[in-house]
């Protein structure tokens, strides 16, 4: 045989997604369970599965189970609220983690109580935001993955076209509810 020479052939952009500053689980040992008030509006609860479910890929080791909605949510380690915190501005979501050294062992995953939700396109800058697309870019928050842009992300990867397409890079309208190639790569890196 001959040996040939793969010219020109570079690095998948689909992995470039970024994880600058960000920590991963302190361990796959056991699925993710997030816990939620039984207030919890019901108008989200399908996005909320959804965009957790969407992280949960065959070659990788983190799973995320189905939300249990009770009155004592907030003994789990890992929660969804329905409020507002100043940590997220003007956002429609923010993943506030509990971190211990390089690694998270659960946090609040927040929804904006001043934003309408639907599940259906969005419009942030009127207020309006798509539960499965704020929720599924969230846990990749969670998950360990930054934004690839702006930052600009520090991990030295460019902003190719599957890092613009991933549901890491944030959306104004629309839709953006299941993860690329970039995310794929991503998680799959990290677990
Ligand atoms: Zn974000």
């Amino acid at each position: 045989m001959i040996a040939t020479a793969l010219v020109g052939v570079s690095a998948s952009p689909a992995a470039a997604y970024c994880r600058s500053g960000m920590t991963k689980w302190n361990s796959t040992s056991s699925a993710k369970t997030i816990g939620a008030n039984t207030t919890f509006p019901s108008g989200l609860r399908n996005g909320l599965n959804g965009g957790l479910k969407q992280w949960n890929r065959s070659s990788s080791a983190l799973r995320y189970n189905s939300p249990v909605y009770t009155g004592g949510w907030q003994i789990y380690a890992f929660r969804a609220s329905y409020s507002y915190t100043s940590l997220m501005g003007s956002a429609p979501g923010y993943a506030a983690t509990q971190v211990s050294g390089r690694t998270h062992n659960g946090g609040t995953l927040y929804l904006s109580n001043r934003f309408t939700w639907v599940n259906a396109s969005q419009n942030i800058g009127q207020g309006r935001a798509d539960v499965q697309t704020v929720v599924v870019h969230e846990v990749g928050h969670f998950t360990g993955l930054a934004h690839p842009w702006p930052g600009p992300c520090t991990d030295g990867s460019a902003y190719t076209a599957a890092e613009k397409g991933s549901v890491m890079t944030t959306i104004n309208t629309g839709t953006r509810r299941a993860l690329n190639s970039d995310d794929i790569a991503g998680v799959r890196a990290i677990y």
